[in-house]
Order: C-alpha cells, then sequence, then structure tokens
C-alpha cells in the first residue's frame, strides 16, 4: 500500500471513530510520525495532503530539516523526550513541543523563544501510567503542579494541552482506562480557576489504538507505522 492509499485508509478509520462517539471528525488532526523516515516519504505525505507531522529526535530532524525546507505548509511538532540542553535546537527546527514535562524545560523553551523573538505552542507529557521508563509528569505531582504554577512566567509559550503515551497494551482496549483518565485530568486542571490556560489539545492515540482514543476525547492522534510501514531503525 502507498503512504497516499494508507493516510485515506487512516483519515476513514478516523471520521468512523468520531461518528460512533458522536464527535465530529473535524475536531480531530491527524498528526503523521515520521521519525526514521527519510525526506523522500514525508514528501510523499505531504503530496498526499498531509500537513502535519511528528519527529522524536532533534538531531535526527536537524539532518532532514534542510530536505524538507520547501514544504511551507508542513508543520513539524517535536514528541519524544526533549532534553534541556537541546531546547534552543528544538525551538530553531520545530513549530511546536509536545513532550514538555518540566518546569525546567519550560523555561528553557520560553529563553529560546524569546530570543527568537516567537511564540512556541507546547503540549505537557503526561506519564498516564506512571511507568518508570517513560517520560512525562505523573498526574497530579509537584512536577506538574511547577509547570502549570509557572506558566505566567513564561510569556513566550502557549500551552495548549496534554500528551501521553499510555502503557503498551496488545489489546487497543487495554489504553482506555489511561485515555480517559488523561481527558479526566484535563478536566480537573481546566477548572482550576486560578489557571490561566485552556488546554484544547489532548494529543492521544498511535497507530494500534486510536480509535479507542477517539471515544475518550482525543483531539490528536499520532500515526506512524500505519501510514509510513515498518521504521527504518529503531
Ligand atoms: C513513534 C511514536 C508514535 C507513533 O507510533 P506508531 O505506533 O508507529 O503509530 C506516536 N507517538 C510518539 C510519542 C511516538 O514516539
Amino acid at each position: 500500500m502507498s503512504i497516499a492509499s494508507n493516510l485515506s485508509v487512516i483519515r476513514g478509520r478516523i471520521a468512523r471513530a468520531a461518528n460512533r462517539a458522536r464527535r465530529s471528525p473535524n475536531d480531530i488532526v491527524l498528526m503523521a510520525v515520521c521519525k526514521t523516515q527519510p525526506a523522500s516519504k514525508i514528501l510523499e505525505a505531504y503530496n498526499a495532503g498531509q500537513y502535519l507531522f511528528g519527529e522524536n529526535r532533534v538531531q535526527e530532524f536537524a539532518e532532514k530539516f534542510r530536505a524538507l525546507a520547501n514544504l511551507h505548509a508542513a508543520e513539524f511538532h517535536m514528541i519524544g523526550h526533549l532534553q534541556s540542553n537541546k531546547a534552543a535546537k528544538a525551538v530553531e527546527i520545530f513549530h511546536a513541543v509536545d513532550s514538555v514535562d518540566s518546569a525546567r524545560l519550560a523555561h528553557r523553551l520560553n529563553d529560546a523563544a524569546k530570543s527568537l523573538s516567537k511564540t512556541v505552542d507546547v503540549l505537557i507529557e503526561i506519564n498516564i501510567g506512571g511507568e518508570g521508563a517513560k517520560s512525562g509528569s505523573a498526574p497530579d505531582s509537584p512536577e506538574l503542579e511547577a509547570i502549570f504554577s509557572g506558566a505566567p512566567n513564561w510569556p513566550h509559550l502557549r500551552i495548549r494541552g496534554l500528551m501521553t503515551v499510555p502503557p503498551f497494551t496488545e489489546d487497543p482496549e487495554g489504553a482506555r482506562p489511561y485515555f480517559r483518565e488523561l481527558r479526566e485530568l484535563r478536566e480537573r486542571l481546566v477548572t482550576r480557576k486560578a489557571q490561566a490556560v485552556t488546554l484544547d489539545i489532548l494529543s492521544m492515540g498511535m497507530s494500534h489504538d486510536f480509535e479507542v482514543a477517539i471515544e475518550e476525547g482525543s483531539t490528536c492522534v499520532r500515526i506512524g507505522t500505519a501510514i509510513f510501514g515498518e521504521r527504518m531503525h529503531p
């Protein structure tokens, strides 16, 4: 199957999942996760009308960046773990950072955005399953608290929502309670009156579980292998 036909299959599945959940398919954006994929495949997706992309490593994207510079409608988001010392480079090459997991990183991103006279959209990554090996702030943790209480100090960041990668389960239904938890966490955060944040975006759902994520309120699904096939290297 070509990338174009994979994209159209995925778009159809997104629309059907949205309809089942009585949601508008227009409220869900598809992010094509192109980590490890060569620029030629990204171009193929772009030519099939896919404009939102996710990458998980600063260095890898920095290497592809030039080859993609003429894709004017494309938007690339950083979705992988970001070390504070790469914050400046990330702000330079990405349109948004969807994996902010500490106040320290947010502070660095704000400084970098300020020096480039930019405002950067960010999502806060939540380690919803509390897994040791995964990045993200724990729900209701002091770190998460520090991010939201620090937000007024970072005028160059726009906190747009939450992102999560739940624990892997063979059966996509296994992810449902985690997706629901992220949605509930979002509700708790926005109802706290003091917060000057809206958190419109819930980025959750990948190739094997995105339909369940949509049923639980996802507004952005991040799909890699179901669009591009197996990754080129781990
Ligand atoms: C790789 C990756 C994805 C896409 O995973 P697939 O299973 O290939 O769809 C989504 N989100 C993040 C954060 C990733 O690292």
